[in-house]
């Protein structure tokens, strides 16, 4: 490492001069704390400290410049979750003068990259938190290239999936611990701070109970291509080549906790009722790897509720997620993977399947509390969690009764199960037919014009006529419509019609003498709306 870290020379005499003339510089974006990422020449931090410190010069460059405000609550969220108190981002500042009274800088030449994990001892947190944020994070900026520094400041060890991240660059990413062996004092030569929260779609419940996030940005195609990257440096192949006739379903089985106690029986069920070979993968027992290897050729992936399911993000377009909840669990509560499978684009089907016979529940009251044991509690509380038939909404992440039901084992009723399947997955789960659908919006349509003439006394015609969007020319377009909508002025409803041809000539509803407002769009396959054009002033 200390090699790697190295073979960047950099002249020491000059990087201490420029430090020490021009002090550091930040220049950030994002308008709010939640939304800031900052790059900084010369961010320098102290091991001793333990914080990051700004030496001020006369060059030095500070924006935002927030002043006190930058303890309101923070400068920046240093990892993805939003507004997390623990997950804060600020630094000291000095005067560069100070730097003469300071131990000698190291200096670390790699464009780096700053941020803290969130929770790296868990697959949901470390794909959905870590990975696809610092992915694309990386993609933003330009020299946060294949040779960047990853700094993690959470302070946590390695993980039990380093390896992934090690996967996002060709230098090893730093952790928090490891920067004391730099020395006391260690500036970055160029850094980013902060993490792009653009990819992430759920909200883990600390100030109101999870669920999707609310303005979700993401689509499939860029968890996909994503997932692609992944899995060409985990040197996977795509398991799936169209025309492959080698249908498969794969059980995700847990071998801890949470278990499904009669896979057997589960494994059965599924190859009969889909008539395909029924595999199962844990981690506990093969690489990560070899898992994303068999789930990217699934036609189906079934599994308890829990981050395993992440790697539904690896399964080919056209496959079914099915995920399994314990006794007094309700799936509408708990939907990260839901919302993944069900992001535009994504193109998963998607069942959830949850266990409603008591007797087909093993639970483990004696336990310790974050195994879901629920024996230091009252008596009083044991029995209202234990004659309770569902969690009450909650947040996250120590309640007592979610924790109780999440770990408890399930037998899967194998009727039910195959019943909710039914039910949910109309389709047989089909790679064959499953190409990515276009996603090409319309245009403007172009010339938008009225004509109107009154008939007799009390009846008026109003035309409406236009050109096609000009990305048309371009495009084959399975089904083109346009939207029309009319609303008399002065009036706050409109009357909206979907048109097949580029002109309709209005009658009902149309008063004499009257002034309408008319907006027209175009529409391609049903779902792909464009913009409205300039709105029409029409006079009858
Ligand atoms: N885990 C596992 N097998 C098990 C139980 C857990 O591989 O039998 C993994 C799981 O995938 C996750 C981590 O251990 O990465 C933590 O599991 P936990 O039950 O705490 O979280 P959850 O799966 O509910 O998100």
């Amino acid at each position: 490492q200390s090699q790697e870290v190295s073979q960047v020379r950099i002249d020491y005499h000059a990087a201490l001069l420029a430090l020490q003339e021009r002090g550091t510089r930040m220049v950030c974006s994002g308008k709010m704390h939640t939304d800031r990422i900052c790059r900084f020449d010369y961010l320098c931090y102290s091991t001793e400290a333990e914080e990051f410190v700004f030496f001020h010069s006369n060059t030095s460059v500070m924006l935002p410049n927030l002043g006190p405000r930058r303890f309101q609550p923070a400068l920046l969220d240093l990892s993805s979750v939003e507004d997390h108190n623990t997950q804060y981002f600020n630094f000291l500042e000095l005067p560069a003068a100070a730097l003469k009274f300071m131990p000698k800088p190291v200096f670390v030449p790699d464009v780096t990259l700053i941020m803290n994990r969130f929770n790296p001892d868990n697959l949901m947190h470390i794909f959905h938190d870590d990975l696809l944020p610092i992915f694309y994070t990386m993609l933003q900026y330009s020299d946060l290239d294949d040779e960047a520094r990853l700094v993690f400041m959470e302070g946590w060890g390695e993980g039990p999936h380093f390896d992934l991240y090690r996967l996002l660059s060709s230098k090893q990413p730093l952790l928090k611990e490891q920067l004391r062996n730099f020395g006391k004092l260690m500036c970055f030569t160029k850094s980013y701070v902060g993490l792009s929260k653009m990819t992430t779609w759920y909200q883990y419940g600390f100030v109101q109970p999870q669920g999707p996030k609310a303005n979700i940005l993401v689509s499939g195609n860029e968890i996909r291509q994503f997932a692609k990257t992944m899995m060409e440096r985990m040197n996977v192949s795509r398991e799936y080549q169209s025309g492959d006739d080698d249908d498969y379903i794969v059980v995700f089985s847990r071998s801890i906790n949470r278990l499904i106690l009669n896979e057997a029986e589960l494994i059965l069920a599924l190859a009969q009722e889909f008539q395909m070979r029924t595999v199962t993968v844990s981690l506990e027992d093969q690489s990560f790897a070899s898992v994303v290897q068999v789930i990217s050729g699934a036609s189906m992936l079934v599994s308890m509720h829990g981050a395993q399911l992440i790697t539904s993000l690896f399964l080919p377009r056209g496959a079914a997620v099915v995920e399994l909840f314990p006794y007094a669990v309700n799936p509408d509560h708990y939907t990260p993977y839901k919302t993944l499978a069900s992001l535009p684009g994504m193109d998963l089907q998607y069942a959830a399947w949850s266990n409603t016979l008591i007797e087909n529940s093993v639970n483990y009251p004696e336990r310790p509390w974050d195994q879901g044991g629920i024996s230091h509690l009252d008596k009083e509380e044991q029995d209202r969690i234990l004659s309770s038939k569902e969690v009450p909404r909650h947040l996250c992440c120590r309640n007592p009764e979610w924790l109780f039901r999440i770990y408890q084992d399930t037998i899967v009723d194998v009727t039910s199960f195959v019943a909710t399947l039914r039910k949910t997955l109309h389709v047989k789960p089909n790679l064959k037919k499953a190409k990515a659908a276009s996603t090409v919006h319309p245009g403007r349509v172009r010339e938008p014009k009225c004509q109107t003439s009154v008939v007799a006394g009390n009846e008026a015609k109003l035309t409406v006529s236009w050109q096609i969007p000009w990305n048309l020319k371009y495009l084959k377009v399975r089904e083109v419509k346009y939207e029309v909508w009319i609303q008399e002025q002065g009036e706050n409803t409109y009357m909206p019609y979907i048109l097949p041809h580029q002109n309709y000539t209005f009658s009902e509803n149309i008063k004499p003498f009257t002034t309408y407002l008319v907006w027209v769009r175009c529409i391609f396959n049903k779902s792909l709306l464009g913009p409205f054009a300039d709105v029409l002033l029409c006079k009858t």
